[in-house]
């Protein structure tokens, strides 16, 4: 596990001779092991933001460190992070297990770890009866579910995720909230959880930053930013039904 710092994390994209900054200096100290949402209006950089972190973006400008290192230059491997999208690509012709196994495999984690690593995400995904399925033999939640537990073998530092449950529908998104409030309660790994839907963000984020067109506008607990809201942005943006 690690904090995530970001100091005066800035974005420019670059579109021939014209440059469009994108995140406008963001500051934010996470302690190791919250689990922090990043909630906003489509467009406000949350993508961005989670993809520097990633380091599947350059930064333009600050800094971003993970645990005590500046991770500014690192490629994404070396950052000790996993990331979870909202299009879960799983290889179809592999088999549950060989899905969750290969990113250890090219690692080339021993096979017995690599047993023990897959048994232990299986179990607390509840994936153990599914081992030998291919992707096509599941449903849509568990084929997420199995994305998750790619991510969970490699022991990551952070979790990223970029909207993991907008492809889902209203059930499926509360029984796979469900499960990723557990992981955490078993694993205690530092996440940032990217969404554009309030009450996602109300009920999985232990604090939540609340970001429009670029700028971190709040910083808090979900009471703090429903009952304290600092700036109007935050308050009906907050308010606003989801
Ligand atoms: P969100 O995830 O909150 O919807 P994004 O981080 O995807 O927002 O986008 C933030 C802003 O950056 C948007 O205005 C978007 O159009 C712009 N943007 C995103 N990716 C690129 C890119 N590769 N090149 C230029 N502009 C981009
Ligand atoms: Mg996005």
């Amino acid at each position: 596990m690690a904090s995530i710092t970001l100091k005066n994390v800035v974005k420019q994209y670059h579109q021939g001779k014209q440059s469009l900054q994108v995140i406008h200096g963001v500051n934010a100290e996470i302690a190791d092991g919250e689990f922090i949402v990043i909630v906003g209006p489509s467009g406000c950089g949350k993508s961005t933001l989670l993809r520097m972190v990633a380091g599947l973006e350059e930064i333009s400008g600050g800094d971003i460190m993970i645990g005590p290192r500046v991770v500014n230059q690192l490629e994404p491997a070396e950052r000790d992070i996993a990331m979870v999208f909202q299009n879960y690509a799983l290889y179809p012709h592999m088999s549950v297990f060989d899905n969750m196994a290969y990113g250890l495999k090219i690692a080339k984690v021993p096979v017995d770890e690599i047993k023990a690593r897959v048994d232990k995400a299986a179990g607390i995904l509840e994936l153990g009866h599914l081992l030998e399925r291919k992707p096509r033999q599941l449903s849509g939640g568990q084929r997420q579910r199995v994305a998750m537990g790619r991510a969970i073998v490699r022991q990551p530092q952070v979790f990223l995720f970029d909207e993991p449950l907008s492809n889902l529908d209203a059930k499926l998104r509360a029984q796979t909230r469900l499960e990723i409030q557990k992981l955490h309660r078993e694993l205690g790994i530092t996440s940032l959880f990217v969404t554009h839907d309030q009450v996602e963000a109300m009920t999985l984020a232990q604090r939540m930053i609340v970001m429009n067109a670029g700028n971190m506008e709040q910083f808090g607990t979900p009471e703090e930013v429903y009952a304290r809201p600092a700036t109007t942005f935050v308050a009906s943006f907050m308010g606003a039904p989801p």
